[in-house]
């Protein structure tokens, strides 16, 4: 597995606008992205939509932000209103991969070209998608973890069945754990989505969990921080926080405050600038027809999906320094403010 190396100039990645240059281009002829997003419910999407946002008014591009707050038909209904709107380019982070399929029809039928953002929409033929690397998250958790607990009880916490990248994950975790199954050394006692990526629904899986199994758990990756949280808090509550270790994603403020602090193991490094500045390009080349070669080919169940897949980087308490807080994703006085 690669690690991408986060120190060179290239890839830092600081919180502040793209360098570009200001584009003068006059206001009728300025390309519109509709940007319609799941859920602000987890800390990166306030980063993802406001470095959107920024990269695309760099490019002399505007947006349109619509948040679902977790509900498809709300999903499907905002995405309608920005096609009638006239926006060139809608980019999508589907809330149910299947049920998005609707709006790019919809999107297709209004000539408006559609990029899938972070989650793929499935059975649709998008025209492009832009993410990290899911399944990649998924064995960095699952090396970290195998790594401190060869032998023993796992957990595994996923994400919103109906999000396509919790499966992601979940495969790129067994890609890693199967060996040790098949071997006998791990054996997996719980396994269990997380409906909407619910933390107070993680907490209650990690509750009967542990009540399954009489607390004796030896290790748990859970797909993602804030579902690691609701963990965490379960595990508290038996005493057991920073006894057994817990994998996350994401690289949420509290997360890495939590690896500090030794509740949390490890978490996955996504920067969310390279993201959202690479979406942004390509949505304003999709808007001027500009032909896009992408070297990855994704099946969505329809057609060879056009992909960019960022690489994501595992990060614990020995490289918490010269990952996120190097990068200035968060502040060391954030960090390590509670040790
Ligand atoms: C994203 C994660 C996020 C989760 C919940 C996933 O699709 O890749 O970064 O934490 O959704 O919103």
């Amino acid at each position: 597995i690669v690690t991408a190396c986060v120190n060179d100039e290239q890839n830092r990645i600081s919180d502040n606008a793209p360098d570009l240059i200001e584009d003068n281009t006059q206001d009728e002829q300025k390309i519109k992205i509709g940007f319609s997003m799941d859920t602000l419910e987890e800390e990166r999407w306030h980063r993802d939509r406001d470095l959107f946002q920024k990269a695309l008014e760099a490019l002399g591009a505007e947006v349109e932000v619509m948040n679902a707050n977790v509900d498809d038909a709300i999903q499907i209904y905002q995405a309608e209103t920005l096609i009638s709107k006239g926006v060139d380019v809608l980019v999508v982070v589907p809330n149910n991969a299947e049920a998005t399929a609707a709006i790019v029809n919809k999107a297709h039928m209004s000539g408006i070209k559609v990029l899938s953002y972070d989650r793929l929409v499935k059975n649709a033929e998008i025209d492009l998608y832009v993410s990290f690397d899911n399944e990649m998250i998924g064995e960095l958790q699952a090396e970290a973890i195998t790594n401190l607990v060869p032998k023993g009880k796992y957990v595994y916490i996923g994400g919103a069945a109906t999000d396509n990248n919790a499966h992601l994950l979940k495969k790129g975790a067994f890609n890693v754990l199967q060996p040790y199954i098949d071997r006998g050394d791990i054996t997996i006692v719980y396994d269990q989505w997380t409906t909407d990526w619910d933390p107070a629904n993680a907490f209650m899986n990690m509750e009967e969990a542990l009540k399954a199994n009489h607390n004796q758990i030896d290790a748990v990756i859970a797909a993602n921080d804030s579902t690691a949280g609701g963990v965490i808090e379960a595990l508290a509550a038996q005493g057991l926080d920073g006894k057994i270790p817990v994998a996350g994603q994401d690289a949420d403020l509290a997360a890495g405050q939590r690896i500090v602090e030794g509740t949390q193991t490890m978490t996955v490094y996504k920067p969310i600038m390279t993201l959202a500045t690479e979406a942004a390009e390509l949505a304003v080349m999709l808007a001027k027809g500009e032909n896009i070669e992408a070297v990855r080919k994704i099946n969505n169940g329809k057609i060879e999906i056009p992909s960019i897949l960022l690489n994501p980087i595992s990060v614990d308490k020995q490289n918490i320094d010269q990952t996120i807080i190097a990068d200035g994703f968060h502040s060391k006085e954030d960090i390590y403010i509670n040790v």
